[in-house]
């Protein structure tokens, strides 16, 4: 496809072209402009797609298409004729609000079913007309066990982020839901990365697949500042608040790996007098959404965020992303930054790495093929002593890429996402040290230290089994 590609071009009917417009959209991503034409002549899909570059709109575009021009075979309440399956509560809202926004033109009616809220609710919308439903595996599961949605009439069937679903322990799960929907269907997968399991997924799921594959984040990411700071741990939480101060940042996501470092520091930043709010899988789904809400409006400055949490989130023109620990995964580290940058638009990622965390700082390095400029912080004076006591070092995973994902063997259903990894990272603004021209991959530039004595290494012994949940 070629960037000529038009949305009229594509052939969508005619209340789908006048909601894209209302959206603001002129062109379609190159993830569109491929996934469309094949969606809407009614083939399976494979797609390599990562959030960000418009895959929802992608899937969502051609399945309403598909859906308002064919009638609905034997339609009843509670009986969806496209199933989206997702796996976070965060990207089930945003995907059935994309529906929502695509579809509004239209007469098809649509619902959004996730975990760790009440079921009521639920049970009550399923007793009308759902034409598309998109649901995390858990509480799909949970209604199907109660006989509260038939599955029996999936003309569609769509697995988002199938290799988000495979980490998080979904398979079973995904594996009992195939069992009931009708073999007779299109199916189309979506997956940012192609590990085995993937494949087999695919190949025991789509019927000659037409495939499509844009641009990995890693190679996207280039429009986004990547920097780093050397800092002790125990130091962060400090350096964080000098950061946000001096640079007079106005919202920021810092990603932590664990959840009980995203609520220290957000309670640190809060004590600090800079508004500040943390989401992760402990929290419950209205205070996630009110935190999201307020950090959108710009109400929260700083939005502190373990990587499942912030699992799609969305933010238009997010301008800084701040990694307060590194991930073990460094396709996370992508993931993460790729939450600014969006659309065109700049962004700037910093991430505050101490000394345990240069192996996985190496691994991102070569994941994304770059080295991330070592970055001296200015003005910076870490406490003597203040907030040392407290600190938790991030626990320390096997290193590398075979590291376990955090959920992965948990049974961790979309109830309870957000594993006890997480970090953040942010932007530099400060004037790149003299290690910029030629960054040391190992990232042990002196001149990046701050630029205080360490403190004794007492301070800083590992709390084995302190894992902040
Ligand atoms: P996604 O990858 O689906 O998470 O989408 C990423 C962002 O791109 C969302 O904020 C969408 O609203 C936006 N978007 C999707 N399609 C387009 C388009 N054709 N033009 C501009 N922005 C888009």
């Amino acid at each position: 496809m070629t960037t000529e590609t038009t949305f009229a071009s594509l052939a969508l009917a005619e209340p789908i072209l006048r909601a894209i417009a209302d959206a603001g959209y002129t062109t379609p991503t190159p993830i569109q402009a491929q996934a469309i034409p094949q969606v809407l002549v009614g083939g399976d899909l494979l797609a390599a797609a990562q959030t960000g570059t418009g895959k929802t709109a992608g899937f969502t575009l051609p399945i309403l298409h598909q859906l308002s021009t064919r009638a609905a075979q034997a339609p009843k309440p509670g009986r969806p004729r496209c199933l989206i399956l997702v796996p976070t509560r965060e990207l089930a809202a945003q995907v059935e609000e994309s529906v929502k926004t695509y579809g509004k033109y239209l007469s098809l009616t649509s619902m959004v079913m996730f975990g760790g809220v009440n079921i009521n609710p639920q049970l009550k919308a399923l007793k009308s007309r759902v034409d598309i439903l998109v649901a995390t595996p858990g509480r799909l599961l949970d209604h199907m066990g109660q006989k509260t949605v038939d599955l029996s009439g999936v003309e569609i069937l769509v697995l988002d982020e199938a290799d988000r679903m495979l980490d998080m322990g979904f398979i079973r799960d995904i594996k009992k839901v195939l069992a009931v929907v009708p073999k007779q269907r299109q199916t189309l997968l979506f997956s940012a990365t192609f590990s085995d399991e993937i494949k087999a997924l695919a190949n025991g799921l789509l019927h000659n697949p037409g495939c499509v594959e844009v641009a990995r984040r890693n190679t996207t990411v280039e429009v986004i500042e990547q920097s780093m700071h050397r800092v002790p741990q125990a130091h962060k939480r400090d350096l964080l608040v000098h950061l946000v101060r001096q640079n007079n940042w106005q919202q920021v996501l810092v990603f932590t790996r664990t959840k009980h470092g995203a609520n220290k520091l957000a309670e640190k930043l809060i004590k600090d007098g800079i508004s500040a709010a943390a989401i992760h899988g402990n929290k419950s789904q209205s205070a996630r959404t009110k935190a999201l809400a307020s950090f959108k409006d710009g109400d929260v400055r700083i939005l502190v965020a373990t990587d499942i949490a912030a699992r799609g989130i969305d933010i238009d023109q997010l301008p800084q992303v701040v990694n307060f620990e590194l991930p073990n995964v460094p396709e996370d580290y992508v993931h993460r930054i790729g939450r600014t940058g969006r659309a065109g638009s700049t962004g700037s990622a910093l991430s505050l790495v101490d000394d345990e965390e240069i192996g996985y700082l190496r691994d991102i390095e070569k994941l994304i093929k770059r080295s991330i400029v070592r970055v001296e912080v200015e003005g910076f004076t870490p406490p003597a002593k203040a907030d040392l006591m407290s600190e938790e070092r991030p626990p320390r995973p096997p290193q590398g890429r075979g590291a376990p994902r955090q959920g992965q063997n948990a049974g961790q259903r979309q109830g309870q996402p957000g594993g006890g990894r997480n970090a953040s990272g942010r932007a530099p603004q400060g004037k790149p040290a003299a290690s910029r021209a030629a960054p040391s991959p190992t990232g042990t530039t002196p001149s990046s230290q701050p630029r205080k004595p360490r403190p004794p290494a007492a301070l800083f012994s590992s709390k084995p089994g302190t894992r902040g949940h």
